[in-house]
């Protein structure tokens, strides 16, 4: 208890340092320019942070890039990379990427964000109220920019190791007050299909409280079903929803297996085929879960799986000059720091300072066609306008 509240005070003697050094550097960031307007040296307008301009000018003259696959390991801040990488002995593919940048992740109603808030920042462009999908604070519905790719005439996919109505994914296709409300989320779904889903959360299809089947739906529209890996495998519909588990699928390290970068190889084959390019979001669900429970086994084990998927999208890009990847997390879950671990081992230690969420900045990495405008720090809306922008959506 006493050393608790030790640990408390120095956290804030640590806070009132960082305010006064933040209050002396001129670059301040935009967030707090507001707040410093007394300080010697004034931050710059928050407009020449934003992205459209930088992005604009720099994808002028060169073609943007056909395919997109958007990468989001949810609670994966700088730690859980670390931890994922010592376990791997430091062979990540993440490492391998061209541009990367740090991403502020803060929502409209809370200097933490959750999921909904986060995924609705990426896939909207637009800041909203935690638990919140697809909507600003005042309900207001916005595109996603997976809409907008289909709208152009791209081939669309989700690809999760959860169910299809949780919050990161419901953001690409949903727009609800509650990202809790599966059901409801389940029939944004239906209306709005992606061309490929693969992962969880067939109940909230067909075993609904109103006793509708909305499986018969996505048939009625052209979809194929799959229910197991057998059946994703044998697929080759271009139109496909992959339903494989009921709800979220098990941890990596309780007999998942390579069901994520199995997916992501699937997804990438049905969608690959259009023309006019795709769009794909892939997460990485439970490297959050594993932050929640303060488990470093589960949350470093899910970081390395969620390398393993990024690796598939590399070594898809990496042939080709039309496909931008990028990799970055929604936020960072458990307060996580480094505190050992052996790299020949493949060990690593580490301690948690909370049971959710944390409001540091993530890292953001981008390969391939113009990654270069991904470098930089800037809010998690940017990432829905650089994609806009590059795509020419
Ligand atoms: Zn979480």
């Amino acid at each position: 208890m006493k050393e608790n509240t030790m640990f408390k005070s120095a956290i804030r003697r640590t806070a009132l340092l960082l305010l006064f050094a933040v209050a002396g550097i001129g670059a301040a960031p935009a967030s707090c320019a507001g707040q410093s307007s007394a300080g010697p040296a004034p931050a710059p307008p928050s407009k020449a942070r934003t992205a459209t301009p930088q992005t604009a000018t720099s994808t002028a003259d060169e073609p943007g890039p056909t395919n997109v696959i958007l990468m989001i390991g949810d609670g994966m801040g700088l730690a859980q990379i670390h931890a994922g990488a010592a376990i791997r002995r430091g062979q990540m593919a993440m490492f391998h990427y061209d541009h990367m940048g740090l991403v502020e992740t803060r929502s409209a109603s809370h200097y933490v964000t959750d999921s909904a808030a986060a995924g609705t920042a990426m896939a909207t462009g637009v800041s909203t109220t935690n638990g919140f999908v697809g909507l600003d604070p005042e309900q207001k519905p916005h595109p996603s920019i997976l809409s907008l790719a289909k709208a152009a005439g791209m081939a669309t996919g989700i690809v999760v190791s959860t169910s299809a109505v949780d919050a990161t994914p419901a953001a690409f296709f949903a727009h609800h007050p509650d990202r809790w409300d599966g059901e409801a989320i389940a029939l944004d779904f239906v209306d709005a299909p992606p061309d490929v889903f693969i992962g969880g959360g067939r109940r909230y299809f067909n075993a609904r409280s109103d006793g509708r089947n909305l499986l018969d739906n996505l048939k009625r529209a052209g979809y194929a079903i799959a229910a197991s890996r057998e059946e994703l495998e044998n697929e080759s519909s271009d139109r496909l929803a992959a339903f494989l588990f009921d709800d979220k699928p098990p941890p990596v390290s309780n007999g998942r297996g390579d069901f994520l970068p199995a997916a992501v190889t699937k997804a990438i084959a049905l969608l690959s085929g259009e023309p006019d390019g795709f769009f794909l979001m892939v997460e990485g669900a439970q490297i959050d879960s594993g932050g929640h429970a303060r488990d470093l086994t589960y949350q470093s084990t899910e970081t390395a799986d969620f390398d393993d998927a990024v690796a598939v999208a590399l070594a898809f890009s990496s042939k080709r000059t039309d496909t931008l990847v990028i990799v970055t997390a929604d936020h960072e879950t458990g307060g996580l720091t480094i505190t050992n671990g052996n790299p020949q081992a493949g060990t690593v230690e580490g301690a948690y300072g909370l049971d959710n969420h944390s409001g540091i900045m993530v890292p953001i990495f981008a390969s391939g066609n113009s990654a270069g405008l991904f470098s930089g720090v800037y809010r998690n809306t940017d990432i829905f306008e650089k994609i806009r922008v590059a795509r020419k959506l």
